[in-house]
C-alpha cells in the first residue's frame, strides 16, 4: 500500500462577473481567481485491498460518492482505466464550507494531481484541469492554481502573472449563501457594476499591487451585503485598519481584504477573532 500526500489550497475570486444564463441552465462566468495558502489536507492510501472509504475531520460533510475528492478519483480511474485495488480518502478540513472559497473543489483538485502524480503523469496539466471540469466548475482552475483568469463555467482557463506579494484577511460570517437562489436573483436584476477585467489583467502584468486592489470587485457583492448587512460590519473593520481593498468570494458567504504585511492582518484579525472564529491570514500561492 501506498500513501499520497496533497495540499489543497483555498481560492479567492479577485473579481467576478456573471455574463449571462446559458441554454443549458448554467451562467457563464468570467473571473480571475487567486489560491491562498488557507489549505485542506489530503491523504489517499492506493491499494487497500477493500471497498473504498472516506475520512473527513469536519462533520456534516458527506464522506461517499457525494464528496468531490471521491468523484475526482472516480473519474480519474474511470478515464485511466486503472485499478487501484482500493482507496482510503482522508481530508484534513481548515477551508470553511459555504465560503465561496472552494474547499470541495480544491479537495477533488488535490486528489487529482496526487493521483496523476503517482501513476507517472499521463496528463499534463491542463488536461488534468479539463478532466476537473467533470467534476465541478471550480475544479479546473483549483488543479492549476496560482493567478489566473477563468472563463465559461470555470473549464476556460488562462494563467495570468502572479499576484503581486500581499497579504489577505479573511473572515467567513456564520450565515452560508445558497448558490443556485442567488443566480436566480442576478438573473432577476440589472448588475449595475461590473468589474473591469481587462484592467486587472494589465495590473496584474504590471505587478501592480494598487491597481489589483482598485480593480477586485464581485458582482455577487452587493445582492449578498444588502441582505446581510453584517458584510458591512466586517468591511468596515477591513476600512478602518488599512485594508486597501476588501470583498465577497464567490458566492459568499466570506469576504476576504488585501493588506500590505501581517502587522495589518494581525490587527484585523485580532479585532474580528472575538466575533468570528473562522478568520485567517493567507499568502497567494
Ligand atoms: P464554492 O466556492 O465552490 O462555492 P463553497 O464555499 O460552497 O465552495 P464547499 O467547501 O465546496 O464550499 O462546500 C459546499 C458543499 O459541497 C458542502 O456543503 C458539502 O456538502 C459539499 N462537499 C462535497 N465534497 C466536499 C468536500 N470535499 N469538502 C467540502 N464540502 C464538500
Amino acid at each position: 500500500m501506498t500513501t499520497l500526500y496533497e495540499g489543497a489550497f483555498a481560492k479567492l475570486n479577485l473579481t467576478l462577473d456573471v455574463l449571462g444564463k446559458r441554454e443549458d441552465g448554467y451562467h457563464d462566468l468570467k473571473s480571475v481567481m487567486q489560491t491562498i495558502s488557507v489549505r485542506d489536507d489530503v491523504e489517499i492510501d492506493i491499494g487497500t485491498g477493500k471497498p473504498w472509504t472516506l475520512e473527513c475531520s469536519e462533520e456534516g460533510i458527506p464522506c461517499d460518492e457525494r464528496n468531490l475528492a471521491w468523484k475526482a478519483a472516480k473519474v480519474f480511474f474511470d478515464v485511466t482505466k486503472k485499478d487501484p485495488d482500493g482507496i482510503a480518502i482522508r481530508i484534513t478540513k481548515r477551508i470553511p464550507s459555504g465560503a465561496g472559497m472552494g474547499g470541495g473543489s480544491a479537495d477533488a483538485a488535490a486528489v487529482l494531481r496526487a493521483l496523476n502524480r503517482h501513476y507517472g503523469n499521463p496528463f499534463s496539466i491542463f488536461a488534468l484541469a479539463e478532466l476537473g471540469a467533470q467534476v465541478g466548475s471550480d475544479v479546473p482552475f483549483c488543479v492549476v492554481c496560482g493567478t489566473a483568469m477563468v472563463e465559461g463555467r470555470g473549464e476556460r482557463l488562462r494563467k495570468l502573472p502572479d499576484m503581486p506579494d500581499c497579504v489577505f484577511v479573511i473572515c467567513k460570517p456564520e450565515f452560508s449563501v445558497s448558490t443556485p437562489e442567488l443566480y436566480k436573483k442576478i438573473d432577476e436584476v440589472a448588475i449595475p457594476k461590473r468589474p473591469d477585467n481587462k484592467a486587472m489583467e494589465s495590473a496584474l502584468l504590471a505587478g501592480d499591487l494598487g491597481k489589483v486592489c482598485e480593480n477586485v470587485f464581485n458582482v455577487f457583492d452587493p445582492v449578498v451585503t444588502q441582505e446581510h448587512l453584517e458584510l458591512n460590519y466586517i468591511k468596515s473593520i477591513f476600512n478602518s485598519y488599512g485594508a486597501a481593498a476588501f470583498q465577497m468570494t464567490g458566492s459568499g458567504s466570506a469576504v476576504f481584504a488585501i493588506v500590505p504585511d501581517f502587522e495589518f492582518a494581525a490587527v484585523i484579525c485580532s479585532m474580528l477573532r472575538d466575533n468570528y472564529p473562522n478568520v485567517f491570514i493567507a499568502k497567494p500561492v
